[in-house]
């Protein structure tokens, strides 16, 4: 399948995602993953990138399309892909869907998964992150802790709280997303590529997904 997925932070684009790839062996492409990896491997990229994610701030346009590119024709997104976290603006959603056509790449829809703020707000302050940047193993301190507190059970790496999920970054980050990101639903409504799936639990979203597309 070759889905974009859509949501504000914490939605739980990244647990959908990861759920998708075991069903038809589609690749999650995460570009808050792959900045995060970059940051850590201290590469000119993750450099470039750190001070913006820090702050809860979109890095710019021009260096996730040069990342996209690249990505998009590796050889594992040709079982399908699902697009986390990106595009995150109009004009990422406009090179992208230029980018596509010249790559001869068909979208099956873009997937608003739509939680309520307060769940969101909640999720995004229990939320744990594996530091190591090849893992980056996803926890919730209240739903779903490491089996050793502050401990990744996938690497043993620590599990640590993200440096842009402090409240005054998470804040920022909804308004951006309220800003910036919000209007893609729109964009892809008109694209009839849109379908909107209101649910706080991932295997809702999954269930949702796989009847749309028959799978
Ligand atoms: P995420 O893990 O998707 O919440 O992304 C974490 C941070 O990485 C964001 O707050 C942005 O600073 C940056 N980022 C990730 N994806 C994008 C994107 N498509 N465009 C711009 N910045 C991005």
């Amino acid at each position: 399948m070759k889905l974009i997925l859509l949501g504000a932070p914490g939605a739980g684009k990244g647990t959908v995602a990861k759920l998708l790839t075991a069903v038809d062996g589609s690749v999650q492409i995460s570009t808050g993953d792959i900045l995060r990896g970059a940051v850590n491997a201290g590469t000119d990229l993750g450099k470039e990138a750190q001070g913006y994610m820090n702050r809860g701030d979109l890095v710019p346009d021009s260096l996730i399309m040069g990342i996209m590119e690249d990505r998009l024709q590796e050889p594992d997104c040709e079982k399908g892909f699902l697009l986390d976290g990106f595009p995150r603006t109009i004009p990422q959603a406009e090179e992208l869907k230029t980018l596509l056509a010249k790559l001869n790449i068909e979208l099956d829809m873009a997937v608003e998964i739509d939680v309520p703020r307060d769940v969101i707000l909640d999720r995004l302050c229990t939320r744990r992150t594996c530091a190591n940047g090849d893992c980056q193993a996803i926890y919730n301190v209240k739903s779903n802790p490491p089996k050793v507190e502050g401990i990744c059970d996938k690497c043993g790496s620590p599990a640590i709280q993200r440096e842009d999920e402090t409240e005054e970054a998470i804040t920022h980050r909804l308004e951006t997303y309220n800003e910036k990101t919000a209007p893609l639903i729109g964009f892809y409504k008109n694209e009839g590529l849109l379908m909107t799936v209101t649910a706080t639990s991932s295997d809702d979203v999954i269930a949702a997904v796989k009847a749309k597309l028959s799978l």
